[in-house]
């Protein structure tokens, strides 16, 4: 009986080699140990062994199903979004980030064009957070790149809104040094309060101290409240709402019962 597959020793079939015979099963079939390419050694079917139906000691297997899911489990994870919205602001000129992106010269290290690269960098940092340059106007790659929070984020990039403004284009952060101006007096005007360009840009800035004038003294806000002992929030709501100066500051706080 051995000696049937006598011949069958040491030819290889895919990852196998033909060991020796081992024994006849309870089908009746012949099996063979064979040893494995990748070290494992394993009995097997003879035929099916010979008509290719067995590979491996089923390593073969186990590769293909961990490439498939490892390809699968880095597209469904968290980052792989991440990574491929960061490819389409740089490069897809037909995304609406584009412009702020791609268009301003920003763009990928070569290396984290593949996905797996950028997931190997980032996933022990990564925790929900949301990916962001340190330099706004340098690229993406690993020392420039950090996770923040969205409200960091979107601070980051509303500095980063382009302004053209008088024939010049530049970044709003770069306008408001250029104007003296703050940062987010321009944003509010510009984004909140939706005013033209040239409002938000050209409106001076109004002092912050209100001064108003009551029996022949003139005192800002802050400083009629200490005099009469009131909170100046309460005054200033006090205004807003419509009284008189006189009776703002005269009429004491009602007291909570
Ligand atoms: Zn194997």
């Amino acid at each position: 009986m051995c000696s049937h597959y006598e011949d069958l020793i040491g030819q290889k079939f895919n990852r196998l080699i033909v060991l020796k015979f081992s024994h006849i099963n309870k089908y009746q079939k012949a099996c063979l140990e064979c040893l494995c390419d990748c070290g494992n050694k394993t009995i097997v079917i003879a035929s099916q062994l010979k008509h290719g139906y067995v590979k491996s000691c089923g390593c073969l297997l186990k590769e293909i199903i961990s490439k498939r899911s490892k390809k699968h489990g880095l597209s469904t994870h968290p980052l792989y979004s991440v990574w491929y919205s960061m490819i389409r602001r740089c490069y897809n000129k037909n995304g609406i980030e584009y412009k702020n992106y791609g268009a301003r010269g920003i763009k990928v290290c070569e290396c984290w064009h593949k996905f797996e690269n950028f997931y190997e960098d980032m996933k022990n940092s990564y925790n929900t957070l949301e990916l962001d340059r340190i330099d706004n106007n340098d690229n993406y790659y690993l020392e420039n790149c950090r996770w923040v929070n969205k409200k960091i984020q979107a601070r980051n990039r509303r500095s980063n809104v382009n302004i053209t403004y008088k024939n010049r284009t530049q970044c709003l952060q770069d306008w408001a040094n250029e104007l003296n101006m703050k940062f987010n007096l321009l944003w509010e005007r510009l984004f909140r309060l939706n005013w033209s360009i040239i409002k938000s840009f050209e409106t001076p800035i109004r002092s912050t101290k209100r001064l108003i004038t009551f029996n022949n003294e003139t005192l800002c806000i802050k400083e009629w409240a200490e005099k009469y002992g009131i909170s100046s929030e309460l005054l200033v709501n006090r205004l807003r709402l419509g009284w008189n100066f006189e009776r703002a500051i005269i009429i004491p706080l009602r007291n909570k019962k």
